[in-house]
């Protein structure tokens, strides 16, 4: 018998039938369930052979064990349904409903929020302890918020979270430091422990939730800042984060006999923990996503000189990173964020090719 080496998707899906005979424990799992797996699978060779056809450099599509497989999907319909009596628990806000599973029984769902539109899939995921159940929907386009007549650019930055083109700053909030600190010393912990005993498991269950906690936090954070963006401004320009890449580290500098001078790096090594905790990448995401169904602009550009240029007559002001103050002989003292701010706006302008607006409406 020859075997086809090159197995497609839908030859995937079809020896299913075959697998569930002679592995009689996969028709302890429902089969849309079985074909979603096989989705994914597809889905990372795609993603994979995409970015190597871009020229990038992926990492080859490993093995997911049963350690790194926390959820599954139903990808329609089937396999599950919802009871429809909903009682109200304990917790405010939060009504009870069982929903049952094919293949696995009845469980108990914690609603946090009515479910919109029409349900396409569901997945069922672990992190840590915890289990959700996620419903993707489909849902009609909201109309549009009224116009606006505030535009902003942002400054993604160091010593404020964000910089905005108007003065004012969004701030790191203080919770990221402090369940940062709580996660060292959890990890620390761990390090402790010997391998396979219990006091092991229990650790890295705690690391779980140090992770889990900050990684909520950091979402809820970054759904309240984008939401005001897009309910505020009409236009919100971004520097385009994949050129800023600060995360780089910075090159040597020497003076002129030789010797290092500061060149920011230590300032650059505190950056990068702020990054990490920023998460920009899904600010800008979220700031897109929700734009799009206001009916918002969101511009990004690069953000080459920035920090560098003055936003009022455009001469270059050089500035290390230490120096938190832009000052220049125009007359002009800002926040060095506030100016990089101002000319990331300008040149979102430019790029719209809409000139400098009117802050007010004119007839
Ligand atoms: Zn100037």
């Amino acid at each position: 018998m020859t075997r086809e080496y090159a197995l497609g998707y839908y030859e995937q899906k079809r020896e299913l039938v075959d697998i569930k005979e002679e592995r009689p424990e996969y028709q302890e799992i429902a089969s849309h369930v079985l074909q979603d797996v096989i989705l994914r699978l597809k889905r990372a060779y795609d993603d994979f052979f995409r970015r190597v056809h871009n020229g990038e450099q992926p990492g080859y599509p490993r093995f997911q064990g049963r350690n790194r497989y926390d959820s599954f999907t139903y990808p329609d319909g089937a396999g599950w349904k919802l009871d429809a009596a909903a009682r109200p628990a304990a917790k405010k806000g939060i009504v009870r409903v069982n929903l049952k599973l094919s293949k696995i029984g009845t469980v108990k769902l914690h609603l946090h929020r009515d479910i919109a539109g029409t349900i396409k899939t569901l997945t069922i995921k672990r992190e840590g302890e915890h289990f959700y159940a996620i419903f993707t929907c489909e849902i009609g386009k909201p109309d549009p918020f009224p116009t606006s007549h505030e535009d902003v650019g942002i400054d993604l930055g160091v010593s404020h979270y964000a910089a905005l083109s108007n003065g004012e700053f969004i701030d790191h909030p203080r919770y990221f430091r402090k369940a940062e600190k709580k996660l060292a010393a959890a990890q620390q912990a761990l390090s402790r422990k010997k391998r396979g005993s219990r006091r092991r498991k229990k650790a890295v269950q705690r690391v779980a939730t140090c992770h889990r906690k900050i990684a909520n936090q950091r979402k809820d954070f970054q759904h309240k800042a984008s939401r005001k963006l897009v309910n505020q401004y009409q236009v919100i320009v971004f520097e385009d984060l994949r050129v800023k890449n600060l995360t780089k580290a910075p090159a040597a500098k020497q003076d002129e006999n030789g010797k290092y001078l500061p060149n920011g790096a230590s300032a650059k090594a505190g950056l990068n923990k702020s990054i990490l905790d920023a998460g920009w990448s899904t600010l800008t995401a979220m700031v897109s996503v929700k734009a799009a169904w206001a009916g918002r602009t969101v511009v990004f550009v690069n953000p080459f000189l920035t920090s560098q240029l003055c936003s009022g007559c455009g001469a270059v002001v050089k500035k290390d990173l230490s120096e938190r103050w832009h000052s220049c002989s125009c007359g002009i003292e800002l926040d060095r964020d506030t100016n990089s701010a101002k000319l990331i706006l300008n040149l979102g302008y430019q790029q719209l090719s809409v000139g400098t607006r009117p802050t007010s409406a004119t007839a």
